[in-house]
């Protein structure tokens, strides 16, 4: 971990590649507003060098046994396990997250690694021996060729980690552009991923950003993309990308609603929520972002959900008991505080006020737990997404009458349930507008083996990233028919 914390450099072809162009900027600790290094925004020509060494080093590792490949796979995941405490320690500093989110990543991130080491398996094609008289036929799979990955800053281990461990164990080589926000860990992995040796140029770095990304998009020998991030971002390169006649998958924001009804586990269900919403500062496309009381409980669950975030304690997520650390940047915070702001312009009421908390006077980029009761549907608290500490709270008088609320949103990433009825969670089920479903959990998030899966503006494409999905985005399939007279 010494190699690059002066200066973040890309790595290019097996090794670090010095700097060409003199545009950098600084990469800071959210926790404490210092600087950590400098990062740089890479040209374009910068991004051919790493797509020319992906290229070069397609053809070998392609025709690489996928057995052989799948060994390397189990090394890395051995390092990553290793070096657990590290990499955890890497995302606290340079995200801002509390070192249980960052491990927890860490542990997420591996459970890919340890997907992927099963490209044996998922790699197989089908075969069906008897079409008709003395004729044969069978699916082969193949790996696709260049794969881009572009990633934001709130998970720079997991996110990552839904991309190119499955490309590169179906035989593609890879280019990373990481978030220029939190570039540290991106090296680290490819620095692992070298050491448990995979061959040069097959996994590359290459930081900066809209030029990188447009580099990506725009060139030829580039086949794939697997991009993660904000809204606007996502429909950007989807739509630039799909029009290169290159395959994309684009997950993008969230508003995630969680409905509790009168016969949950109300303790439990806050416990859960105050971890969804503000857990990673709010800073987790999975997080939620807005409650729904529904029935008797509406007042009731209001104040305990109040009162357990009077609880929480906010600061250096190195810290121990810390459970909500800073947003990204100063420029996130100021965002932040002007929709706190706008809520209570447009009469929201704001029955907790994140402003006020003793940290957010503090070096770093603090915002305390808020919450918002009387929102509805026209404000621009429930409408967007905020990315931060921010908490809507609405009531409805039936569980259709919440998701109702739920499905007028535009994003539908994930959504969840309180109850102990499965009559409810049925028609939960089936009637919600969201690819990820909850039920008495706060969080969630698909593991490795599962597909991530968003829809409307929560996802731009086909094949979710992840799981099965992942397998078939990052592969074609031959098909071939035989007749042999035997
Ligand atoms: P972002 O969109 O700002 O950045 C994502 C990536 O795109 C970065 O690598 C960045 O350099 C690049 N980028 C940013 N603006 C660009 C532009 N104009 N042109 C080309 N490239 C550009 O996202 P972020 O703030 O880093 O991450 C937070 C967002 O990611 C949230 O909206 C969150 O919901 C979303 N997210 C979604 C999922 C999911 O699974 N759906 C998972 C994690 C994060």
């Amino acid at each position: 971990m010494t190699t690059f914390f002066n200066e973040v450099q890309n790595y290019i072809g097996g090794v670090w590649a010095s700097q060409q162009s003199e545009n950098r900027i600084d990469v800071f600790n959210p926790a404490t507003g210092d600087r950590l290094t400098t990062v740089p925004l890479s040209s374009k020509s910068e991004l051919d060098a790493a797509v020319e060494a992906a290229s070069a080093a397609f053809g070998m590792w392609s025709m690489t046994p996928v057995p052989r490949r799948a060994r390397i796979l189990f090394k890395y995941q051995q390092l990553l396990v290793e070096h657990w405490d590290e990499l955890a320690r890497l995302i606290t500093l340079e995200n801002g997250k509390t070192y249980k989110d960052a491990y927890g990543e860490v542990q997420r991130g591996i459970e890919c690694v340890e997907f992927a080491a099963g490209a044996p398996n998922l790699m197989m094609g089908r075969q069906l021996p008897d079409i008709a008289t003395d004729m044969e036929s069978g699916m082969y799979r193949y790996p696709i060729g260049v794969v881009g990955g572009i990633t934001p800053f709130n998970f720079p281990m997991m996110v990552p980690c839904w991309m190119f461990p499955i490309a590169i164990a179906c035989g593609n080589t890879f280019v990373l552009k990481p978030s220029e926000r939190t570039p540290l860990l991106a090296n680290r992995l490819a620095e692992l991923f070298t050491e448990a040796g995979l061959p040069d140029g097959v996994f590359n770095v290459v930081h900066g950003s809209h030029d990188v990304v447009n580099g990506l998009l725009e060139h030829p020998k580039v086949k794939a993309i697997s991009f993660v991030g904000s809204q606007p971002v996502a429909e950007y390169v989807y739509t630039k990308a799909a029009a290169a006649g290159k395959r994309v998958q684009a997950l993008a924001g969230a508003k995630n609603h969680t409905i509790v009804l009168e016969d949950a586990d109300l303790d439990t269900a806050v416990k859960d929520i105050m971890a969804a919403a503000f857990g990673s500062a709010g800073e987790r496309c999975m997080a939620c972002a807005v409650v729904i009381g529904v029935g008797t409980i509406k007042d009731r669950l209001l104040e305990k959900l109040t009162e357990a975030a009077d609880a929480i304690q906010i600061g250096n997520g190195m810290e121990e008991d810390v459970f909500l650390g800073p947003v990204i940047r100063e420029e996130h915070k100021q965002r932040t505080l002007a929709y706190i702001q706008s809520g209570v312009e447009e009469g929201a009421k704001l029955v907790r006020d994140g402003r006020r908390d003793e940290a957010c006077a503090n070096k770093g980029y603090f915002v305390g737990p808020t919450i918002f009761s009387e929102v509805n549907s026209d404000m621009q608290i429930w409408k967007e997404e905020i990315f931060a500490p921010v908490l809507s709270y609405r009531t409805a008088d039936s569980l259709d009458e919440a998701i109702a609320i739920a499905n007028e949103s535009e994003f539908a990433n994930g959504a969840c349930l309180f109850t102990h009825d499965a009559r409810y969670v049925r028609r939960f089920r089936e009637t919600i507008d969201a690819g990820m479903l909850g039920i008495n959990v706060g969080v969630p998030a698909p593991m490795a083996f599962f597909p991530f899966s968003g829809w409307k503006k929560s996802f731009y494409g086909d094949l979710h990233a992840n799981g099965t999905d992942g397998v078939e985005f990052y592969t074609r399939k031959k098909m071939v028919t035989a007749r042999w007279k035997i």
